[in-house]
């Protein structure tokens, strides 16, 4: 065959797989927004042929052949395509490894461990759940062995899948220096007598939060000539292409932070998708690089933009006007200190932006140990109760509120936490280098949003996929990751606030 032809031929399979992917979006979306309850079956029969349908193509002969042909010939092909090609050959490389028969058995473990996990989380029982669990981490571990390189070896190998570039000794430094750094900090702020949360135990009408919630599509510059916010339980962010892209959000009568910073976070996702290059639409590229790289982006927005004293002096009045009679007695000071109260708690999902990192690192010290030592799964739950003890100085009163809370191991999910703590930290080196170029504060004052935008367009979220993540950061910042930054911008933000 003809290169030109290979690459016709490559280009139609492409395009087909993306048909099928496209539908595999819609469908799912709509299973999590609007499906009627019991179209479940129905539809869970039509996604099996989809998925089917689509390994056709990426298991047929030819289709292997052409990727290991047009791989063997990256010189001769244009940026782009070179760029996808490699990244298609390195998956397909990697998902050949593993024989077919255990990658299914896997998938079925893997939907009977859901509603175990379920159960378990229901009566807060971790023997129900602890056997499962256990197979999905031998097939883990045996996945590992079959995928291992001479770069990489053990949690590494998954580290790379979620990450590209992020090792253990990488992540290590990271996180030891959040303990020598802000577990200290932590503690002291903890120490202190509590501080009134002036927002609790009140109640704020669910359409008036939607009201703001639309508000702050706009002051995000959201485009919604090319996305939609509908209602989920909980909020995520999902698109195809620049011109489609989609975020839910969640309301809770007694919660006003939640729906706020939820729509704020999957908006920052939104950005990301909506201001990548178009012309990467119609490759494999588009969207964001990595986990960290597209968490980085949600948390800047969330944390950085949408929790700082300057945001919300410009956009606390229009709130205040919302709930005239809820708020009148809450400040802007009252307002901020609420929006960044730190609290040693149990629950992930719930915990601020100081102590966030310190949850992830919990998951992280045990993950390493599941991965790399032989450890009994009956000791998990002990050795996350200690961690929280050391880690957050709080007890862990039962499994739901400790070590069932999160669905990731149930989904096979080894590798992955540890990209939410390092897009924050990302997401202070890209301030860092921001600052030099802009006025944050005064674009944040001034309600002028579009030239953050405009910088992470530029040096972040134009490049879709065609730039790793370690890229992007030079590019950006003109060196690789430091975690430096981050600790910098949380100690000086929450000794501030906490007058330290
Ligand atoms: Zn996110």
């Amino acid at each position: 065959m003809e290169l030109k032809e290979m690459i016709t031929k490559y280009k139609d399979y492409r395009d087909r797989m993306k048909a099928i992917s496209y539908a595999e979006y819609m469908i799912s979306w709509d299973a999590e927004t609007e499906a009627p309850i019991n179209s479940v079956e129905e539809r869970s029969k039509q996604i099996g042929m989809l998925s089917q349908m689509s390994y056709e193509i990426e298991r047929s002969e030819e289709y292997i052949n052409i990727v290991k042909k047009l791989y063997q010939e990256l010189d001769s092909l244009d940026d782009l395509l070179k760029i996808e090609i490699k990244k298609v050959h390195k998956e397909l490389m990697q998902s050949l490894k593993i024989p077919m028969n255990e990658l299914v058995e896997y998938s079925i473990l893997l939907s009977k461990a859901h509603s175990t996990w379920k159960d378990a989380k229901l009566s807060s029982n971790y023997n129900i759940f602890k056997d499962t669990l256990k197979e999905i981490i031998d097939f883990n571990k045996k996945m590992v062995k079959y995928l291992e390189t001479e770069e990489l070896k053990g949690y590494n190998v998954l580290l790379d899948q979620y990450e590209e570039g992020m090792t253990k000794d990488k992540y290590d430094k990271f996180f030891n220096l959040l303990k020598e750094e802000i577990v200290p900090l932590v503690k002291q702020i903890n120490s202190l007598p509590n501080q009134e949360n002036k927002l609790s135990n009140r109640l704020f009408d669910i359409n008036k939060q939607k009201v703001f919630a639309d508000y702050l599509m706009k002051v995000m510059c959201f485009d919604k000539t090319r996305g939609l916010m509908k209602e989920s339980e909980h909020p995520f962010t999902s698109g195809f292409g620049t011109s489609d892209v989609r975020v839910t959000n969640h309301y809770y009568e007694d919660l006003i932070l939640s729906s706020i910073f939820s729509a704020i976070h999957e908006l920052g996702h939104a950005t990301y998708e909506q201001q990548c290059d178009s012309k990467l639409d119609e490759t494999l590229l588009t969207g964001g690089t990595s986990m960290a790289m597209h968490e980085s982006q949600s948390r800047f927005y969330e944390n950085i933009v949408g929790r700082s004293y300057e945001f919300w002096k410009r956009h606390y009045p229009v709130l205040q006007n919302l709930f005239t009679e809820e708020l009148k007695d809450v400040t802007l000071e009252d307002f901020y200190k609420c929006a960044n109260y730190v609290e040693c708690s149990l629950i992930r999902t719930e915990a601020d932006e100081l102590t966030y990192p310190l949850h992830i690192m919990v998951r992280y010290e045990i993950e390493k140990m599941i991965i790399e030592q032989d450890i009994d799964v009956n000791e998990l739950p002990i050795i996350w109760n200690k961690l929280y003890k050391e880690y957050l100085g709080i007890d862990v009163p039962c499994d739901k509120l400790g070590i069932l809370q999160d669905v990731h191991w149930a989904g096979g999910s080894f590798g992955y936490f540890p990209t939410y703590a390092l897009g924050s930290a990302y997401g202070a080196q890209f301030l860092n280098s921001m600052k030099k170029d802009i006025d944050f504060n005064e674009a944040l004052s001034n309600d002028n949003l579009q030239i953050i935008n405009d910088w992470l367009k530029d040096k972040v979220h134009r490049f879709g996929q065609t730039k790793t993540p370690d890229e992007i950061l030079n590019y950006a910042t003109g060196e690789s990751f430091d975690a430096k930054y981050f600790v910098e911008y949380l100690k000086t933000k929450f000794k501030n606030i906490y007058n330290l």
